[in-house]
């Protein structure tokens, strides 16, 4: 319909208003993907990101070699570089940050054509297609007029926390949406607090111990099996599986996140 929803909200008898720009639509239902605005609210963590996809004069990339983390030095966060090639030619470049604040357009290119000047030197390219996108590293607590209001995307807590990824729950819950609306059950999405829980410990980690983070990242990648990692950023791992992987980790200052949290009442949803 391509127009602009300025607001939503609970009529009579169980039936909620849509405003557009120019319309108003009735519906007993209302799934609302519209972003809220956190850029405001201070100390919250974000992963910000901007990739470019290069095309080399000359084949220079192992297209069978992807680069996942590449760590660069930075004090207010996380800094790290993928290269994810299509071929010997051409790759995607990104650069990403999970830090309080997102940066402007021009920094991040200067970090991808730094970053090909030190591992391309002297090479001649062309840049393509470009990425870039904000996700918040955080879970809100959104509250909707009514239960037939329902906050979908980002503003319903879809997307992970710690890696940014909200497909996958975009998937499950789309499926138990329509399950319930068949069933004519009540539309209320479960959220699996384990991971949850897991994902504001680590994203506490971030913010606070980040000069420490690559040797937790190592640890992660290294010390674990690739399926058992996959189930774990999936969030599809047996708890027997999670706590082995959790042992891998450094321990210290997880734990010491995690009372934090509990201690500062940050554990519940902002
Ligand atoms: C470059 C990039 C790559 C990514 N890669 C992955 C990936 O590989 N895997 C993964 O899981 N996640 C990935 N993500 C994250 C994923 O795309 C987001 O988490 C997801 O799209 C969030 O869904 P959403 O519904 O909240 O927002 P969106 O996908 O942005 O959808 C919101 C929709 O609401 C519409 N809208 C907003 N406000 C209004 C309004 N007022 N009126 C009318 N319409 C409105 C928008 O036009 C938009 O269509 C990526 C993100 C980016 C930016």
């Amino acid at each position: 319909m391509n127009q602009n929803i300025k607001f939503v909200l609970s009529h009579k008898e169980g039936i909620n208003l849509i405003k557009s720009d120019n319309s108003v639509f009735k519906s007993k239902f209302v799934f609302d993907s519209r972003p809220k605005k956190y850029l405001n609210k201070k100390n919250l963590l974000f992963q910000h990101f901007y990739g470019t996809e290069i095309l080399f004069q000359k084949p220079l990339i192992d297209k069978n070699k992807v680069t996942l983390m590449d760590f660069q030095k930075f004090n207010n966060g996380i800094h790290f570089l993928y290269i994810l090639p299509f071929s010997s030619r051409k790759a995607l470049f990104e650069t990403t940050y999970f830090s309080k604040e997102p940066l402007n357009d021009s920094i991040y290119k200067l970090d991808i054509k730094k970053y090909l000047k030190k591992k391309f030197p002297n090479q001649k390219y062309k840049s393509k297609f470009i990425e870039k996108g904000i996700i918040p590293m955080f879970y809100t607590n959104q509250k909707s007029p009514n239960k037939n209001i329902i906050n979908i995307g980002t503003s319903g807590n879809w997307v992970r926390a710690s890696t940014g990824y909200s497909f996958q729950n975009s998937f499950i819950n789309s499926k138990e949406i329509t399950d319930k609306l068949l069933k004519k059950k009540k539309l209320k999405i479960e959220t699996n607090k384990k991971i949850k829980f897991l994902d504001k410990v680590f994203c506490y980690y971030i913010a606070n111990y980040s000069f420490d983070s690559k040797n937790f990242f190592k640890s992660f990648f290294f010390k674990n099996e690739f399926k058992d990692i996959v189930s774990f950023l999936t969030g599809e791992i047996k708890f027997f599986k999670m706590v082995l992987i959790i042992l891998t980790l450094p321990k210290k200052k997880l734990l010491f996140s995690m009372f934090k949290l509990i201690k500062n009442n940050q554990i519940n949803d902002k």
